[in-house]
């Protein structure tokens, strides 16, 4: 079972990976969009990072609720409501239990996913972090591991593909051959909850 603990070391996780990676993410998005993508997560996820360590809550989907609210505040960008919603979502899914099984885990990412799908209207193969977090989400039922794994190749898969959603869509076809940035920083965050469940 996973507790409120388990939840904060993985945004506390992902929050060190995305500071460590930042310039990266928005060097991808300075070839596809404008070149703001680690800098809008560096500060979502800062933000993150600062409300579960002055004030943890004590359950599993307030950890995620929490976390969600400050990335739809804190962030300027179409990544941080997109993201925010994917934890906001994924809290709501995990109700008030104090602790939670893998598979409530992963039918709550799965809403999640479903959120991120219905408010920006994408779905896979547009070249978004649906890329890597569905296929994820997918592979979750095999362990964190094969999640971690799902996400990486499918962040990967999206350098062939054309934008159809989001600023690099503006690029049309000159979106082809380039890695995709939110894709990038999802197969981030979905190594950390890998690395926090010790898979
Ligand atoms: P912005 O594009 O507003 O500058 P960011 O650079 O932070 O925001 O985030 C860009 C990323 O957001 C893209 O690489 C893509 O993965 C993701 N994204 C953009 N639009 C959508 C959408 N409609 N659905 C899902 N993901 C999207
Ligand atoms: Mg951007
Ligand atoms: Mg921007």
């Amino acid at each position: 079972m996973r507790d409120a603990d388990f939840f904060c070391r993985w945004l506390l996780a992902a929050a060190a990976s995305i500071e460590r990676e930042a310039d990266r993410l928005t060097e991808l998005d300075s070839a596809i969009g404008d070149a703001d993508h680690g800098v809008n997560m560096r500060r979502g996820f800062a933000a993150v990072a600062e409300a579960l360590r002055s004030g943890p809550p004590d359950t599993p989907g307030a950890v995620l609720v929490l976390a969600g609210r400050q990335l739809i505040s804190r962030v300027g960008g179409a990544s941080g409501p997109l993201y925010g919603t994917l934890l906001r979502a994924a809290g709501k899914a995990l109700g008030e239990a104090a602790e939670v099984s893998d598979e409530a885990v992963r039918e709550a990412l799965a809403a999640g996913v479903a959120a991120v799908g219905r408010l920006g209207g994408a779905v896979p193969g547009d070249k978004t972090m649906l890329d890597a977090l569905t296929p994820a989400v997918a592979a979750l039922g095999e362990g964190y591991g094969a999640a971690r794994a799902a996400a990486q190749e499918g962040a990967l898969a999206t350098v062939p593909l054309r934008a159809r959603k989001g600023r690099a869509s503006y690029l049309g076809a000159r979106s082809v051959g380039h890695r995709d940035p939110g894709a990038t920083s999802s197969a981030l965050l979905v190594a950390a909850l890998a690395e926090v469940a010790g898979a």
